[in-house]
């Protein structure tokens, strides 16, 4: 059993016994869980297996992503943080020199991510509306990437609009698509080839991929603003 790094900055890979290798982060806060993931020491660290059925993002790692522009001390907008599963992943990664705006329309779910927070304190939960940047503009800087899981039709007009506002120029944004929220009579590859031009109207597209088998009909693009 031991810990490596894997080829993206804040990202590891544990190895088992048996060989069966899984992605971690390393535990920004160390014996809290998040959502019931498995823990690992090594060498005096504590890390976290980042379990990809459960996280887009980490699905999109184990499915080859070539571009991951979250990095140790990134300041990242996160839309659709939820009860911060992918989120507290995002958080380890960043560090305590980064930042993570995690913003979420639904009080209840957010109401769950507050206890985690008060250690976790480079992880902001924010309520608000991802439609509306303006009702949360007071409260985030100008950041280096956005990553967006809001599984709404609008979906990429949100981006375009956050990006507009926060994201820096040469920054980065990620967008995981259901194909079904968006359209749910069109082939999946009918939609993302929409998206994909929307996007293109404003970002330079630098990567498409999809999620299967860990999320049917997704895909995630990887999108830079000039
Ligand atoms: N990204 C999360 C993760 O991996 O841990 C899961 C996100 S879940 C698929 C989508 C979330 O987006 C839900 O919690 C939903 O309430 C939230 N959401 C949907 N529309 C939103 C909006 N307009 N503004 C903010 N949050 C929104």
């Amino acid at each position: 059993m031991r810990i490596k790094k894997h080829k993206f900055p804040g990202v590891y890979v544990f190895v088992d016994e048996d060989g069966s290798e899984r992605i971690a982060t390393k535990n920004l806060v160390p014996g809290q869980k998040v959502y019931g993931e498995r823990l690992i020491k090594s060498e005096g660290e504590e890390y976290r297996i980042w379990n990809p059925s459960r996280s887009k993002l980490g699905a999109a790692i184990l499915n080859g992503l070539e571009n991951f522009p979250i990095k140790p001390g990134s300041k990242v907008l996160y839309l659709g943080v939820a009860s911060g599963t992918t989120a507290s992943h995002v958080s380890d990664v960043v560090g305590w020199e980064g930042k993570v705006f995690g913003v979420e329309f639904s009080p209840r779910v957010l109401r769950e991510l507050v206890p985690l927070v008060e250690e976790r304190r480079n992880l902001v939960p924010i309520l608000g509306d991802a439609t509306k940047p303006e009702g949360y503009r007071a409260l985030v800087p100008k950041v280096d990437v956005i990553f967006e899981d809001v599984a709404q039709p609008t979906q990429a007009k949100i981006l375009i609009d956050n990006a507009r506002v926060f994201l820096k120029s040469g920054g980065y944004a990620m967008i995981s698509v259901k194909s079904r929220s968006i359209d749910v009579t069109k082939e999946p590859e009918q939609v993302f080839k929409e998206v994909e031009r929307e996007l293109s109207e404003y970002f330079e597209v630098v990567e498409r991929l999809s999620l299967e088998p860990y999320e049917k009909d997704h895909a995630l693009f990887v999108v830079r603003k000039p």
